[in-house]
């Protein structure tokens, strides 16, 4: 059992409220924070600690904090993206349904150490349930006086407000989000300028994951070198992983970074190994927009050595022979799964998804959805892989916000990695199109 920094309490009976939550340590972080350290500290702290953004981009965050622009007299803000949308990831509602307050406390010493003194969780319309959890909790904090005026009578005042989104996988995007928290339609906005210099009502704004926010007060309470020793190279701590498809275990696993993927996937203590018995086939390890890996790819690297679960040993061998952690939504296929199938449906989602303001992704995504839909029902053409290839490249780098490549990539890898399914399906369309057909050519 690894080291549990964000779930070793979760199974306590009554975590979500304030009272037992205390009890085990809960707030210990504020009170440090707010009554002995300045806020330039509490960066310092998660400078050192390597903690690497956790909603899929990896981006350092102490370096996002210290980039927060601070002229005289604006206000900044501090907001939470709970708007988790991406297909396979299912670890951020986990967790704030079962521990909210961590969240909550994660949020009061993030924006402490970001001088804010309004922040917002934006979260996805669909969790209305959750809200409705956190804002019981978020009461709970002001009435023990935790958040408000004068926070544990150190002169710090923080509003903390809980907002959901429509229903929209886009608003996910950082800043879509934060245009949908302004009231406006959730288009993505050009970047530059990043949100950490003209962000929420063009004020200095961070935007961090709910797991990332959730990781400060372990890095607070007991210091950033603490953390860094916990993982592996620059992947620090530990990470959620939601894992799903043809596993014995489904479910969200904290994993300390740098668990052998052989091990993730194959011990009881995650995955527990594939369904039934079958072979694996392939796995798509940081949800649906990153590149899927055939069995071989994803237990080893092109050098031969076994993969690990850390963010530089996924990616190893670019988008050759490697994929991405992304947001730790490991989708497992065992040896019955279709991947015509399975790509034509994350592009059909992509294409209903796509906000419509680039002509690459608006046409491109409805033109791949077609495709694919065509080939996979057996009315496709041979020079349709290679149209698909050509349209994923056009996406590519030339969208406003990365749902462009997150439409692209999965279609791109789907065919480098598995083309002979591809031109099975078109050369055989009888035999493809048979109830339960799958092309069994290609397993490793
Ligand atoms: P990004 O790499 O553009 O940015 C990462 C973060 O760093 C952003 O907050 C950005 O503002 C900040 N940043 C980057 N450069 C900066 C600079 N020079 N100055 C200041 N700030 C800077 O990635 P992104 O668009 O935020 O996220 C893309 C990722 O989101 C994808 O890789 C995907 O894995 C993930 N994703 C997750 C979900 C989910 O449900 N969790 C859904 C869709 C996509
Ligand atoms: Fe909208 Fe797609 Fe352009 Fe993003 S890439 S702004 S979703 S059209």
């Amino acid at each position: 059992m690894g080291l549990k920094i964000l779930t070793e309490h979760i199974n306590v009976p009554g975590i979500e409220t304030l009272e037992v939550y205390r009890k085990h340590g809960g707030y210990k972080s504020v009170e440090k924070a707010v009554k002995t350290m300045t806020p330039e500290e509490v960066v310092e702290e998660v400078k050192t600690s390597g903690l690497r953004g956790r909603g899929g981009a990896g981006f350092p965050t102490g370096m996002k904090w210290s980039f927060l622009a601070k002229p005289e007299g604006v206000p900044r803000y501090l907001v939470c993206n709970a708007d988790e949308s991406e297909p396979g990831t299912f670890k951020d509602r986990w967790f704030m349904e079962r521990n909210p307050h961590a969240l909550i406390e994660g949020m009061i010493t993030s924006s402490y150490a970001l001088g804010a003194n309004t922040s917002y969780i934006y979260i996805r319309g669909e969790l209305m349930f959750i809200l409705r959890i956190l804002e019981k909790a978020i009461a709970e904090a002001y009435a023990a006086g935790l958040l408000g005026k004068n926070i544990l009578g150190s002169g710090y005042d923080l509003d903390l407000h809980v907002a959901p989104g429509g229903g929209a996988y886009i608003c996910g995007e950082e800043t879509a989000l934060l245009e949908s928290l302004e009231g406006k339609r959730g288009n993505p906005r050009n970047k530059p300028p990043f949100p950490a210099v003209k962000g929420l009502f063009a004020s200095p704004t961070v935007v961090n994951n709910v797991e990332t926010i959730a990781s400060v007060p372990w890095i607070v309470n007991n210091t950033g070198a603490e953390y860094a020793k916990v993982g592996i190279g620059r992947s620090t701590g530990t990470k959620l992983i939601s894992a799903s498809g043809n596993i014995n275990n489904p479910g969200v696993f904290e994993i300390e970074l740098g668990v052998p993927v052989e091990e993730f996937i194959y011990s009881d203590e995650y995955c527990g190994g594939i369904w039934k018995g079958k072979q694996l086939k392939a796995v798509v390890p940081g949800g649906s927009s990153v590149p899927i890996l055939p069995a071989n790819l994803i237990l080893k690297t092109t050098a031969g050595e076994g993969r690990l679960m850390s963010y530089e040993s996924l990616s190893d061998g670019g988008f050759v022979s490697g994929s991405m952690m992304g947001s730790g939504a490991f989708i497992v296929f065992d040896e019955d799964q279709c991947i015509v199938r399975n790509t034509w449906n994350y592009s059909r989602f992509y294409h209903h998804e796509s906000c419509g303001q680039c002509s690459p992704c608006r046409e491109g995504t409805g033109w791949m959805e077609k495709v694919l839909h065509r080939i996979e029902y057996g009315h496709g053409h041979q020079q349709d892989i290679d149209l698909l290839v050509s349209v994923a490249k056009q996406i590519e780098g030339n969208t406003i916000c990365p749902l462009g490549d997150a439409a692209a990539w999965p279609v791109a890898a789907a065919i480098r990695h598995f083309r002979d399914e591809f031109e099975w399906h078109i050369k055989y369309p009888k035999e493809a199109t048979a109830p339960g057909a799958v092309y069994r050519g290609q397993l490793d």
